[in-house]
Order: structure tokens, then C-alpha cells, then sequence
């Protein structure tokens, strides 16, 4: 059975709410971004992992836990039009992460280290720094135990922010515990609102017996006094727990790491154990989460695996860029070695020739572009190329194109001369095309 796709009349056809176009020369400052963390992730020896962005719904409602904002309200759920499979549009990409690497049995020969990067889809109420597509960066460190994971994970944002200078990004440090800690302290908690009852909204009432812990994560100010007083979940870990976390502590010390131990510190995925962490900013009003993570050790068990424990982190690139900018970081968009200029369109075949040796020689060039006017004059084509950005100018006049040559001229330089050289020696003069001064 399949549905007819039909146009509706829809007047101007526009991007989708909360989905952005992003254009240049923004662009090339996400570009520079996903290129120092490509080369972060390399040196901390995480891969790269590329998992599909529609994922099946059960997925997403065993793996992040029924009762939580993004199962509850914010997916995109869709049904397969062929089979009525419900499939959805991923809200994060942990669960596929994992889902991926039981399928493929990634952890048969020891632990994995890997870094994804993409669009994640959440139906929220759009807003700076909160959309319904969103670039996220994550990384996870699958199939590892140890404290010295979580804390290598911590370092390596630490890292990230200070090599694209960033200062003002906090850190927030929490312990959840362990299922049998999170139980004692959730019927404590459970027994503490009973008693306030009154105090309690109404999402806070309704996750009173189903997930006590997320009221603790209220936004609602009126509730703070209540969730202030409330029964602290570090007051219930036990010592293994508390070892953990004390681990993770002092390698942040010894590393020179600030943290503050934030105690209501609960993540909204229900998958995470032990540690969890933040870093926030104060400079992006309320969405000032740039990257949250901690560890997930029954996710693999909950997604129907063998157990494995892991810990990871993602960032939301919107949000770090924003905080990226407000730091006085300006987008550049990539080096214009050389423009080319024609004076006859008969020439185009020679000049593509030549351009194309070129950028196999490593120098990047744009041709001039003829209108349905003509190639246009050399002034007008001179305007261009100096708007380009281009600091060489390639002339292909009409007595470089007899003689088989091309005169290069400084665009951003006059103290250097202009020369004109034969394009059958292409290889020796390219280089100087690329020759700063
Ligand atoms: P928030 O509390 O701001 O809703 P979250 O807890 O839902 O965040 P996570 O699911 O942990 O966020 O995602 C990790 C990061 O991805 C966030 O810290 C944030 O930087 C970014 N992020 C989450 N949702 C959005 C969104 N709708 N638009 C842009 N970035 C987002
Ligand atoms: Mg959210």
C-alpha cells in the first residue's frame, strides 16, 4: 500500500520550522570546527562512526527510557509506508551507536574508542540555541570500566575548548550510582514529595512514581525551594560508587580540571550510571548546555546485548559555535589562490586545461563564468576577482592565449610584479601562486 505524495498548496515553499539552511561563509566556520575536532579525536585515538539517521522507534523508547522528554514529546516518528514499521528520526545517536555495535559485534576483540558526527531531530519549541535539527559531536568509549575513561573523555573537551578558545565553559559533576543505590534513594525521594505534595507541578506530579529522579531537573523556579531540600543521591552511593567518582575526581585535580559537584545534576536519557557531567555557559541564556555526557553500563544489556559498560559525551555544534563567536571567533572561509580572467570565450577549452592542471598541483582557483551577455570586460572581471579574495589574478587575454601563455598578476601585493609565463612550464611556477608575501 502506498501513499500518494501529493503537493499541497502551500503557498512559498520554505525550510521546515526549527530546520536551518546554513549557508556561506557560516558554513565554513562549522567546517573549521568539524576539522579540529577530526584531528582531536585522532590524537585521543577515537574513530569515526556513522550510524543511519533513521533508526527503528523501540530503539529509541528502550534504550532512552519511555518517560523522558524526547521519547514522550520530541521524536519524529514515522510509519515504514510499506511494511508500518514505526521508524524514527534519530533524537540523539547514542542508542544507534550502540545498536551498531552489537550488530557487528564491535567489541568481540576488546573496548572501542569512537567519535560521530551529524543531525539529530527533536520536535522542541524552536529558539536560539534549540532547534529541530540540530548538528551534534559525540563521543563514546565502548566496553570500558574504569574511571580513567570517563576522566579521558572530560579531558578531551577540556582539550577542544581551549584549542578553539573557548575560557568561560563551566564543569558539572555528578554520581548516579547504581541501580540498587538509584532505588533506595528513589523510594526516599518518592516518600519526600508524598509529603509536599502541594508543592509539586503538575509534569512533577505525574512523574512521581515513574521518574522521580528527572523532578530533581525541574526548570520551574517555583519548585526550586522543594527540589533544594530534596534527599541527595551521593548521600545513598555505596563505597564502589563513591570510589568511582573519587577516581574520576582527582585525575581532574591533578589535571588542573575545575569542577563544581553539582548533586541534582540528572541527565534526561534514563540510560546513564555513575558519573555524569556538564559543561554549561552562562552566555547563552537557558540554553547554555554545550556538551553533557556520563556513563551508560546497562544500555547494552537494555538494548537486549551482553552486558558492556561505556561511558561518552555530545556537544551541540550550534551552541558551541554561538559560545565560539561570542569569543571573537570569526568564520574564514578557505584560501582563493588565484581567479582566472578571459577576455574570449573560445578560449574556455585552454583555460579549463590550465585550471585543472593547477588544482591537481594543489592551487585553488575560480574561472571566470560567462553571463548570456558575454564574458563581460576586464574591469568588470578585475571587480570580481578582487571581490573573490583571490591574491593572484590569471590573465588569459587574447595575446596569452596565441602564445600559449598566461600573465599572473598580484591581486593584494603591489610591490610584486607581474609576470607573464608559458603554459607548458605550468609545474614550475604554480608553487609561487601559493607563496605568501
Ligand atoms: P537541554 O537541556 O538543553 O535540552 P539535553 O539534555 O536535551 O539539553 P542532550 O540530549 O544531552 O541535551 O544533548 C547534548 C547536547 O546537544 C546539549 O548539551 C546541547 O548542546 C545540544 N542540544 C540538545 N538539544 C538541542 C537542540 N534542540 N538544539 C540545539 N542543540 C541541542
Ligand atoms: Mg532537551
Amino acid at each position: 500500500m502506498t501513499e500518494k505524495v501529493t503537493s499541497a498548496p502551500v503557498g512559498k515553499l520554505t525550510a521546515v520550522k526549527g530546520m536551518n539552511d546554513l549557508l556561506p561563509p557560516a558554513s565554513a566556520t562549522v567546517e573549521w570546527f568539524e576539522s579540529k575536532v577530526r584531528d582531536l579525536m585522532a590524537r585521543f585515538a577515537y574513530r569515526n562512526i556513522r550510524t543511519p539517521i533513521v533508526e527503528r522507534t523501540p530503539l529509541f523508547v528502550r534504550g532512552l527510557g519511555e518517560v523522558t522528554d524526547i521519547v514522550e514529546k520530541e521524536m519524529y516518528c514515522f510509519e515504514d509506508r510499506l511494511n508500518g514499521d514505526s521508524l524514527t528520526l534519530r533524537p540523539e545517536a547514542t542508542a544507534g551507536v550502540v545498536r551498531a555495535a552489537l550488530e557487528h559485534s564491535l567489541l568481540y576483540d576488546g573496548g572501542k574508542r569512537l567519535y560521530y558526527m551529524g543531525p539529530m531531530f527533536r520536535h522542541e519549541r524552536p529558539q536560539k540555541g534549540r532547534y529541530r535539527q540540530f548538528d551534534q559531536i559525540g563521543a563514546e568509549a565502548l566496553g570500558f570500566s574504569g574511571a580513567e575513561v570517563d576522566a579521558e573523555l572530560i579531558l578531551m573537551a577540556t582539550a577542544l575548548w581551549a584549542e578553539i578558545g573557548l575560557t568561560d565553559v563551566r564543569l558539572e559533576l555528578n554520581s548516579l550510582g547504581q541501580p540498587p543505590e538509584r532505588l533506595a534513594h528513589r523510594q526516599a525521594l518518592i516518600a519526600y514529595f508524598e509529603q509536599h505534595l502541594d508543592a509539586l507541578d503538575e509534569d512533577a506530579r505525574r512523574r512521581l512514581h515513574s521518574n522521580p529522579l528527572r523532578i530533581l531537573d525541574t526548570k520551574n523556579p517555583a519548585m526550586q525551594p522543594i527540589v533544594n531540600s530534596a534527599p541527595q543521591l551521593l548521600d545513598f552511593l555505596g563505597e564502589a560508587s563513591l570510589a568511582h567518582f573519587n577516581t574520576l575526581k582527582s585525575i581532574l585535580d591533578v589535571n588542573g580540571v575545575a569542577y563544581t559537584v553539582n548533586p541534582r545534576l540528572v541527565r534526561g536519557m534514563d540510560y546513564y550510571n555513575l558519573t555524569v557531567f556538564e559543561f554549561t555557559t552562562d552566555r547563552l541564556g537557558s540554553q547554555g548546555t554545550v556538551c553533557a555526557g556520563g556513563r551508560y553500563d546497562y544500555l547494552f544489556e537494555q538494548l537486549g546485548g551482553k552486558p558492556a559498560p561505556a561511558v561518552g559525551w555530545a556537544l551541540g555544534v550550534d551552541r558551541v559555535l554561538e559560545l565560539a563567536k561570542a569569543a571573537g571567533l570569526v568564520a574564514t572561509e578557505p584560501r582563493l589562490d588565484a581567479y582566472a580572467i578571459v577576455t574570449d570565450h573560445a578560449a574556455m577549452p585552454l583555460v579549463l586545461t590550465t585550471l585543472q592542471s593547477l588544482r591537481t598541483a594543489g592551487i585553488s582557483v575560480q574561472m571566470h563564468t560567462s553571463t548570456p551577455e558575454g564574458m563581460g570586460s576586464m574591469k568588470s572581471q578585475f571587480k570580481r576577482a578582487d571581490a573573490s579574495g583571490a591574491r593572484f589574478a590569471l590573465i588569459f587575454g587574447p595575446d596569452e592565449v596565441k602564445a600559449q601563455q598566461v600573465t599572473i598578476k598580484p591581486l593584494r601585493d603591489a610591490t610584486t610584479q607581474q609576470v607573464t609565463q608559458p603554459l607548458a612550464t605550468l609545474s614550475t611556477w604554480a608553487p609561487t601562486l601559493q607563496s605568501s608575501f
